[in-house]
């Protein structure tokens, strides 16, 4: 028999269900078909004009999917984060690639609203909230290409190497200057009207002497490269960014040197558990495509979710794939609520959701390609791109291994 998901697992009440059903409507009329679509395109069409990317991104903000935490009166969902979890998981379970350039959507106008100015939240957060056909998108540009793994040095002093940022804010009168380049990993960039930056503050001093700040990216002296051709998670666009003595006034610098490291680690904190909600939907996807598979696809005279070995396999991918979620929405809900108190949750359960979602989500994938056979090599079945998907999960937000050297550190 097929235990149903969720109900079971998560005890939702009737509005969560309600709030579940729509989210897994949403994904599987939308996001399943286009992810899949995109996948297929090189990246220079998934950010064209006549891409359907834009049109997932109008239909997802129409539906508020781009403001899932945002209260009712602001034109938001108002979900509470049980429900917000859901809906992640859900998004993932349709295209882990269109579910991040929904949630990323929000970064920039989340992060000036969070810093309480309130000539930034009418710059950023309002022209975000106002404009419901999802045509103001954010991104997140952390990553430079010297520094990946690097960054997580930022908190641990023990780990801390001396190594100057690329991407550099000097002051200069009622302006910061920035200069530099972020690396061509950066989430949405090449669709994206508004950026969150961190930046080296302290020319000479570490890395941990940064800051964070929102910009416009339509300013003099930003520019982009091109769509980053990848092998997985392809239908979310990634780019480089590029300043060239870009001004922005003082005020933009949401957060200074010394409150830096906290802002960092808080910043992985949830990003951690967020990616641990994609893995809980792409594992969740790749277990049940290969359930369906084993029961039409006919060996030694019967289907081969008959015989006990495929049984044995289809049962650690669905143990993985119930430990997956029951783990990462225990943490994802509990760093929301703590965040919404204005609590720092703990960066070590983001870290072990993370490592082990993310872990669990590739051996549920390639089990997934096992058990399809050589179908699974083919594009006529999406196992295979669970599979790339699953393997970049592993390194996006923090790789794996080091992410586990940190959690290690902090036992
Ligand atoms: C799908 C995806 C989305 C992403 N989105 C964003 C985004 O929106 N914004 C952004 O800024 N970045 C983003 N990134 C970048 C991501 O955060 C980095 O790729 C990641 O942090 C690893 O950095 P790196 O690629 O430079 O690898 P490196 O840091 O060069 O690591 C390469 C290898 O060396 C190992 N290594 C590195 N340092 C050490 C050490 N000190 N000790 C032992 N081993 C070490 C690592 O474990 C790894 O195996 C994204 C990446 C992916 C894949």
């Amino acid at each position: 028999m097929n235990v149903p998901y969720g109900e079971d697992l998560l005890m939702l009440d009737d509005e969560q269900r309600a709030v579940q059903e729509a989210a897994r409507r949403f994904a599987a009329e939308v996001l399943r078909p286009t992810g899949i679509l995109l996948d297929r395109l090189p990246a220079e069409a998934v950010v064209a004009p006549d891409s359907p990317l834009w049109q997932v991104l109008t239909q997802a903000s129409e539906l508020g999917y781009t403001r899932l935490a945002v209260p009712a009166e602001f034109g938001g969902l108002g979900l509470s984060p049980l429900e917000s979890y859901l809906v992640q998981e859900e998004f993932a379970w349709g295209s882990v690639g269109l579910s991040a350039v929904i949630f990323l959507s929000a970064i920039t106008a989340g992060a000036a609203f969070l810093s309480g100015n309130s000539t930034l939240i009418e710059e950023f957060t309002m022209p975000f909230l106002e404009a419901k056909d999802g045509s103001v998108i954010g991104c997140w540009g952390l990553t430079e290409p010297d520094h990946g793994s690097d960054t997580l040095a930022v908190m641990r002093p023990e780990l801390r190497v001396k190594v100057r940022g690329q991407v550099v804010a000097r002051a200069d009168g009622d302006h910061w200057v920035i200069s530099g380049q972020k690396s061509a990993w950066v989430s949405n960039a090449p669709i994206a009207t508004h950026a969150m930056l961190n930046v080296q503050l302290e020319p000479g001093a570490g890395l941990e002497r940064g800051g964070v700040c929102v910009l416009p990216l339509d300013l003099p002296g930003v520019s982009r490269g091109p769509a980053l051709e990848k092998h997985g998670i392809r239908s979310l666009p990634q780019g480089e960014l590029f300043f060239d003595d870009v001004r922005i006034p003082l005020h933009n610098m949401i957060v200074g040197v010394e409150d830096y490291p906290e802002h960092v680690q808080r910043t992985l904190t949830a990003f951690n558990a967020g990616a641990a909600c994609s893995a809980a939907g792409l594992a969740r996807a790749a277990y049940e495509s290969a359930l369906a598979y084993t029961k039409e696809r006919v060996q030694g005279g019967r289907p081969i979710f008959e015989h006990q070995s495929v049984r044995s396999r289809l049962f650690r991918m669905y143990s993985l794939v119930q430990a997956t979620r029951s783990l990462t929405c225990h943490v994802s809900v509990r760093s929301s609520t703590m965040l919404e108190k204005g609590e720092a949750a703990p960066l070590q359960d983001s870290i072990t959701s993370k490592v082990f979602c993310t872990r669990a989500a590739l051996e549920v994938a390639t089990l997934g390609v096992q058990l399809h056979g050589g179908a699974g090599m083919t594009k006529e079945y999406p196992a295979e791109m669970f599979l790339r998907d699953a393997a970049s999960l592993t390194i996006a937000d923090g790789e794996n291994e080091l992410l586990a050297q940190m959690g290690g550190a902090l036992l």
